[in-house]
């Protein structure tokens, strides 16, 4: 006979990764996941492009929190209990062993998200946990004694705790039994992915890659420095992502029709590059085939074109005039961003569940005793790399460990 009743919503990362943990802590206990699809694990597996981007190389909370734009604050002690090292060992104890590339991210030895499906799945069934799925949870009643009544398409359960652990989502209507149980859901806006422009001749340039340019939203502080990726529609690349996370907010007010500036350099000034081109002051060598700023030789072209230079100049005749157009646009080249399109590989939505209504040490919700949060549900989300499983893994076992 079971000592208590736990229920777990949603059959997904943080719902399998709390559940194994509640049932791992307490083997009295009976753990059940609801799922209201007919399917488990759906965006582990398509994550990473079907490798799992499980976590990121980063040991440091100081540093691993800089890689969440909203909930960086409440995570540092999430992580002060769970972070990256114990996902790392926590798979390892699974037989499951990670492995980090030279961006820092983590996936498995496999290469292949289905190894980590396979763990959870081989976990539940190991400790018992109950899995129904095509059942949807529509509300959640407090009881006197302290229970809570879960309400589904099916039938009615009656348990001791509910970890809730549904997901982030683009429409509103998913949140219902949240906002139903005296919730807040921070506004639903899209996070991660790249910037469109309208025909600019710059996109001829598709699939070339600058290693450190600096991208920023016009109005804003906004700004990230990193690889940034031409492409067929617009800018990509790390940096790009950055800064469509950071600045989701912004982005969103101004309906995804902004002024994007970007520094090809990296992050000189106009000063310091004209500096650089005294340098070459007296060389009668053609600029076009000296680029500068380790900028890719068809993108310098371009930007002398830009800056209404003749390729056939050399650096001897670069005028101060010249010099003043060309320093503008390698530090400041304009272009007007036309929508967005979303990253594919890994895409996030942020806004969720108030964090103010979240107790962090415990995951506890403040409105409905009994009733835990953790993963995407909660307003919390992170850039790509890794960092949005890290934060289902990490608020999925503090929510486990006050449960269990
Ligand atoms: C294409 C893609 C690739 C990604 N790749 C990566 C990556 O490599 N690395 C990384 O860190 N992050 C990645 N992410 C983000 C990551 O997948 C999510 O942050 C993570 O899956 C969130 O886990 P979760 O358990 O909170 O939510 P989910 O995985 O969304 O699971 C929630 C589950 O709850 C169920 N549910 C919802 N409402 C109810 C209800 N009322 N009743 C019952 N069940 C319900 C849903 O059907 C779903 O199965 C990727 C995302 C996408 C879309």
């Amino acid at each position: 006979m079971a000592t208590k009743q736990i229920i777990v919503i949603g059959g997904g990362a943080a719902g399998f990764f709390a559940a194994i943990n509640v049932a791992e802590m307490r083997p009295d206990y009976r753990v059940i996941i609801l799922e209201k699809s007919n399917k488990l694990l759906s965006k582990v597996r398509i994550s990473g492009g079907g490798r799992c981007n499980v976590t990121n190389h980063t040991f440091e909370t100081s540093e691993l929190v800089k890689n969440y734009p909203r909930g960086a604050k409440e995570l540092r002690q999430v992580f002060s209990r769970f972070a990256v090292k114990d996902t790392i060992d926590w798979f390892e104890k699974r037989g499951v062993k990670l492995k980090a590339e030279a961006d820092g991210r983590m996936f498995p030895l496999t290469d292949s998200s289905e190894t980590i499906i396979d763990c959870f799945l081989n976990e539940a069934k190991r400790l018992n946990v109950k899995i129904n799925l095509e059942v949807e949870v529509l509300d959640l009643v407090k009881q006197e004694n302290g229970q809570i009544q879960v309400i589904t398409n099916r039938t009615t359960y009656t348990c001791d705790a509910v970890i809730c652990s549904s997901g982030g989502h683009n429409q509103k209507k998913n949140y219902n039994f949240i906002e139903k149980a005296g919730h807040t859901i921070s506004e639903l806006i899209p996070s991660l992915f790249t910037i469109n422009l309208k025909s600019e001749a710059i996109t001829e340039l598709m699939g070339l890659s600058v290693k450190n340019a600096t991208v920023r939203v016009e109005g804003t502080k906004h700004q990230y420095t990193g690889p940034v990726l031409i492409t067929h529609w617009g800018f990509s690349g790390p940096a790009v992502l950055k800064l469509s996370a950071f600045a989701a907010k912004d982005f969103f007010e101004k309906n995804y029709n902004a002024g994007i500036l970007i520094n090809w350099t990296g992050s000189l000034s106009e000063e310091q590059v004209k500096n650089e081109f005294e340098k070459h002051s007296a060389s009668k060598a053609l600029m076009v085939n000296a680029p500068l700023f380790d900028i890719p030789k068809r993108l310098w072209e371009y930007i002398l074109l830009r800056a209404e230079l003749a390729l056939t100049k050399p650096w001897i005749e670069l005028g101060k005039k010249q010099q003043n157009k060309l320093a503008q646009v390698l530090c400041a080249d304009r272009y007007q961003m036309r929508g967005k399109t979303t990253f594919k590989e890994e895409f996030v939505t942020s806004g969720g569940v108030n964090l103010k209504e979240i107790d962090f040490r415990t995951m506890q919700s403040k409105i409905m005793p009994n009733l835990y949060f953790c993963g995407e549900v909660i307003d919390i989300d992170g850039i790509t790399g890794g960092f949005n499983f890290q934060n289902a893994w990490s608020t999925a076992y503090v929510a486990a460990s006050s449960v269990g």
